[in-house]
């Protein structure tokens, strides 16, 4: 079982979200359809938040996971904050309701545009990842005649050797600023009358099953942390970013009340801390609905043809992940069972939503793709000229469309003919 029966279950073989039969959904809105879990978004964000007790800390949820504005509303009303990567997803934010000052920007490129506008808004801290975007900063905040408030993300370098399953994060360079450094770009931000000095951050990779990098990179944090006190640099927050990793086959990733604890232990009380969750939050809260269009077979294989792609659900073509699929009705019961291969209509060999899959299937069938709630919609495209899915939250028997079916005249209504050629 890959799915949390607590939001998801069978009332006499027919799959529930909450109190709704997706069944329902389906013929309500059409498929392919995403749907949430409003109670399933509640839960994990509660947890995470008492998990700290009485330790100082923000929850801030990363916003690209999944950005929905009724599911960043629905984190909002429980006090979440918000980590961002971009000006869109700071509009983004403001709209759904969220604190300005509760806010993280992280990112590696922040355009002047969006420094402008975030220090406009007023948001809480600036995740530095290089001097020269700590430069540019300044010189914003100075134009507008305000201070940032800014932590720097360094790059903790834990060891890859010990740590194999977070190595591509260990070789991404691009993110944060080496350990080495750290000190004189801490000094350098001391020294300039527009930053305001107030933490530090890093973020050590995505989809993490365990909690030693956690705590190595932790160690690493607080030594660095150390020896700014002793340079006259006293932080007020560590930001422990985000990564947890979620059950999708048979992954055993470390509890919430786990991990918070070894966060708590890594860093002295008198800091605030502060984690950026994303996947771990919405990503087991959604499923992706999507209808067999055809069964097809091959002399090598069975297709299961959805209607589906990699347009909706890009993680198993981009990084051969594995979701577990589920048929919906009880009658799927009534169908042989064959070895699919679940793919979509797009025009890629790459296009396929999961393989080698043990189903009873029959044209029209429906399927829940399940864990797609984080990096489902949120990496969506148009790819063939295909309208996203409708996104629907389910609060107990309550269905809220939180955002319809793009329409294909939506496609291109700001696209241009040419003008007319000349006589
Ligand atoms: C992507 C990202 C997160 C969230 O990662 P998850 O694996 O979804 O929890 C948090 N912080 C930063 C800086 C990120 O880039």
């Amino acid at each position: 079982m890959t799915y949390s029966t607590e939001f998801f279950h069978r009332v006499e073989g027919d799959l529930f979200i909450e109190q709704v039969p997706l069944s329902t959904i389906a013929n309500e809105f059409g498929t392919p359809c995403y749907v949430y879990s409003r109670a399933a978004l509640d839960s994990v964000w509660q947890r995470y938040d008492r998990a700290f007790g009485q330790r100082r800390h923000q929850v801030h949820y990363a916003v690209k996971a999944n950005g929905n504005l009724a599911v960043l509303n629905t984190l909002a009303r429980l006090g979440s904050g918000f980590d961002i990567v971009s000006g869109g997803e700071l509009a983004r934010v403001l709209a759904a309701g969220g604190e300005a000052r509760k806010i993280v920007f992280s990112g590696v490129g922040k355009s002047a545009a969006e420094l402008d506008a975030a220090l406009r808004a007023g948001i809480g801290v600036f995740n530095l990842e290089s001097p020269d975007e700590m430069e540019r900063l300044n010189q914003v905040a100075g134009g507008l005649g305000l201070r940032a408030r800014v932590a720097i993300r360094v790059n903790p370098d834990v060891d890859a050797h010990t740590h194999p399953y977070i190595s591509t994060g260990l070789n991404e360079n691009k993110f944060g600023v080496p350990m080495t450094e750290a000190l004189a770009l801490y000094r350098r931000a001391a020294s300039l009358p527009n930053l305001e000095v107030t933490g530090v951050a890093c973020h050590i990779g995505s989809q993490l099953t365990d909690l030693a990098p956690f705590e190595d990179a932790m160690a690493r944090v607080m030594a660095l942390v150390t020896a700014l006190a002793a340079d006259g640099i006293t932080l007020s927050h560590i930001d422990a970013g985000g990564g947890l990793g979620i059950r999708y086959k048979d992954e055993t990733p470390p509890s919430i009340e786990d991990y918070v604890a070894v966060l708590c232990r890594a860093i002295p009380d008198t800091y605030e801390i502060c984690i950026e969750p994303g996947r771990s939050i919405c990503g087991a809260a959604g499923v992706l609905l999507s209808k067999v269009e055809y069964l097809k077979t091959t002399p090598a294989r069975r297709f299961a043809i959805c209607d589906a792609a990699m347009t909706e659900l890009i993680r198993p073509a981009l990084y051969e992940a594995w979701h577990d699929v589920q048929t919906v009705s009880a009658e799927a019961a009534q169908q042989p069972e064959h070895r699919y291969e679940i793919v979509g209509p797009v025009c890629e060999s790459g296009d396929f939503l999961a393989s080698d899959r043990p189903l009873r299937l029959r044209e029209g069938s429906l399927l829940a793709i399940m864990c797609a709630g984080a990096y489902g919609y949120a990496m969506a495209s148009n790819y063939n000229a295909r309208p996203r899915p409708p996104e629907v939250l389910v609060d107990g028997n309550a269905v809220h469309l939180a955002r319809p079916r793009e329409r294909i005249e939506d496609l291109f209504a700001t696209e241009r003919l040419l003008p007319d050629d000349p006589k």
